[in-house]
C-alpha cells in the first residue's frame, strides 16, 4: 500500500451536529425574551440556593448569578413563606435593573402554593414541574391539573422535570410489571430509563389535553450516572420535539462534578441535543454558587458552541519554568477578563471571542501565542529574562522586569479598545 493510499479525499468535519428541531419556549419578564429550542443558543440557567423566604438574600444571589452570566434563574418555592416572598424577589431584582426570568421550582405542594398565592404565579416566568412528586393516585391528576391551570391562566411554559431520584412509582410498577410479561425481560435499569423518558413525554401530553400550548412545554430527565443520561436524553430526543433541558443530576462536588458534567453533556450538544443546560455542582463550603454559571459557559465556549468571555490558552507548565509567575499571569489575565466582561460586552461587541495565550517558555510559546489574538511568552528556566509580546501573530514589544503582568494587562486593555470599540467599527463600517 502507498503512502497516498492512506489520503483522505477530503477533511474530516468539525463542529456540532445541527441542533435537531424542536418547538421554541419563550420564558419571559418585562422585556427580555429568552428563547428557549429550535435553533436558539443554547441557554445557560443556574439555581439559588438560599432560603426562598428571604427575599432580600436570594435577589442578592439571583443578581449575583445573573451578572456572571445565568439567563433564567430557578428558586424553589417549597413553603407558602416562600411564596409570599418571592413577589418581594422580583421587585427587588427590578429595582437592581436585572431582568433575569424566575423559574419556580415546585414539589408536593406547588397546586397549593400556585393556587393560593397568585402573585407568586404572577412574578415567575416559569413554572417548574415535577411530575413524581404531585401525590399518587387520582389526586395526582387534580394536583398536576391544578398547576397547568395556572400556566394556562398566567400565560407561562413549564418544565416537565422527571428525575430519578422520584420517579413516578405507579408508572415504575406498571412498567416493571409490562417487562415481566416480556419473552426476553429488559434489565432493570432500561426499565427505568424508560420509565423516565414515558413520565416526561406522557405527562407533557396530558398538560397539553389540559390546554398548555405545545411551545409552552419544555422537558427534563435527570439522573446521576454519565451512561444513563447520555442514553435517556438519546431516547428523549429522537421521540419529542420539545426542547430539552440538559443536566445531571447530583453531579458533586469539586472536579468530579464538573467532569461528570462535562462528559455528558458534551457527548450530547455534540448530537445536537439540549436546547438549556444546568449544572448541578455541590459548592464548596463556603464556596461561590457563581460557579455553576463558569462552569455551564466554558463547556459550551470549549465547544465551540457559544462565547461569553475571551479565553486564555495557558500552557500546564512543566520543569522548563523555575516559579509559578506564568501561572499566577494566566489566571490574572482570566479573572481580569471575566470581571470585566459585564462592561465589555456592551462596550466591545464581539470581545468575547477573543483569545489570549499566556505561556511559559520558549518551546510552544511563541508558536501558540502567534495563533492567539494577543499572547505572551514568558521566559522558562536559563533562558534570556524577557517575554515577547505577539499580537495577531506578529511579534511586538518584549517585556521585561517586574512590572510584566501590568504592562501586559494594559497591552490587552488597549488590544480590546483597538480592535472592539467604537473607533474600530466606525472602520469596519467604512470600508465595509
Ligand atoms: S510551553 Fe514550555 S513551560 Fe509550558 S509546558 Fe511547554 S515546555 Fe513546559
Amino acid at each position: 500500500m502507498t503512502d497516498t493510499a492512506f489520503q483522505k479525499a477530503s477533511p474530516s468535519r468539525v463542529g456540532a451536529a445541527a441542533k435537531r428541531p424542536t418547538r421554541v419556549a419563550t420564558v419571559s419578564w418585562g422585556g427580555k425574551a429568552v428563547q428557549i429550542g429550535g435553533t436558539h443558543p443554547v441557554v445557560v440557567q443556574s439555581m439559588t440556593n438560599t432560603d426562598t423566604a428571604d427575599a432580600i438574600g436570594t435577589a442578592i444571589q439571583v443578581k449575583e448569578l445573573a451578572m456572571a452570566g445565568s439567563e433564567i434563574v430557578r428558586i424553589t418555592v417549597n413553603t407558602p413563606e416562600a411564596a409570599a416572598a418571592v413577589p418581594a424577589i422580583r421587585e427587588q431584582l427590578d429595582r437592581m435593573g436585572i431582568d433575569t426570568p424566575l423559574v419556580g421550582d415546585f414539589h408536593f405542594n406547588g397546586h397549593k402554593l400556585l393556587t393560593q398565592y397568585p402573585e407568586c404565579a404572577q412574578a415567575l416566568s416559569k413554572y417548574r414541574i415535577n411530575p413524581g412528586n404531585v401525590g399518587g393516585g387520582k389526586k395526582r391528576e387534580d394536583n398536576f391539573a391544578q398547576m397547568i391551570e395556572v400556566a394556562c391562566r398566567y400565560g407561562r411554559p413549564v418544565r416537565i422535570g422527571v428525575n430519578w431520584g422520584s420517579l413516578d412509582h405507579e408508572l415504575m410498577a406498571r412498567l416493571m410489571d409490562e417487562n415481566s410479561r416480556r419473552a426476553q425481560p429488559w434489565e432493570a435499569s432500561a426499565v427505568m430509563r424508560e420509565a423516565l423518558v414515558t413520565s416526561a413525554i406522557d405527562n407533557a401530553r396530558r398538560a397539553e389535553a389540559l390546554g398548555l400550548p405545545h411551545n409552552a412545554i419544555i422537558l427534563s430527565c435527570k439522573v446521576s450516572h454519565v451512561q444513563d443520561l447520555i442514553t435517556v436524553y438519546r431516547d428523549l430526543s429522537a421521540r419529542c420535539d420539545y426542547p430539552l433541558h440538559l443536566g445531571l443530576t447530583e453531579a458533586g462536588m469539586g472536579s468530579k462534578g464538573i467532569v461528570a458534567s462535562t462528559a455528558a453533556l458534551a457527548v450530547l450538544l455534540q448530537e445536537g441535543i439540549g436546547d438549556t443546560i444546568r449544572i448541578s455542582l455541590t459548592p464548596e463550603p463556603g464556596g461561590d454558587r457563581t460557579r455553576e454559571v463558569v462552569v455551564a459557559q466554558e463547556i459550551l465556549q470549549s465547544m465551540g458552541l457559544r462565547a461569553f468571555t475571551p479565553m486564555v490558552v495557558a500552557c500546564p507548565g512543566c520543569g522548563r519554568t523555575s516559579s509559578t509567575f506564568f501561572q499566577e499571569l494566566a489566571d490574572s489575565i482570566q479573572s481580569y477578563l471575566r470581571r470585566q466582561m459585564p462592561v465589555w460586552k456592551t462596550r466591545y461587541p464581539g470581545v468575547e471571542t477573543m483569545n489570549v495565550a499566556v505561556m511559559g517558555c520558549v518551546v510552544n510559546g511563541p508558536g501558540e501565542s502567534r495563533h492567539a489574538d494577543i499572547g505572551i511568552s514568558l521566559p522558562g528556566t536559563g533562558e534570556i529574562p524577557a517575554a515577547p509580546v505577539f499580537i495577531d501573530g506578529e511579534r511586538t514589544v518584549t517585556l521585561k522586569g517586574d512590572t510584566i503582568a501590568q504592562e501586559f494587562q494594559q497591552i490587552v486593555e488597549d488590544y480590546v479598545e483597538r480592535r472592539y470599540g467604537v473607533g474600530a467599527r466606525v472602520h469596519n463600517q467604512a470600508d465595509s
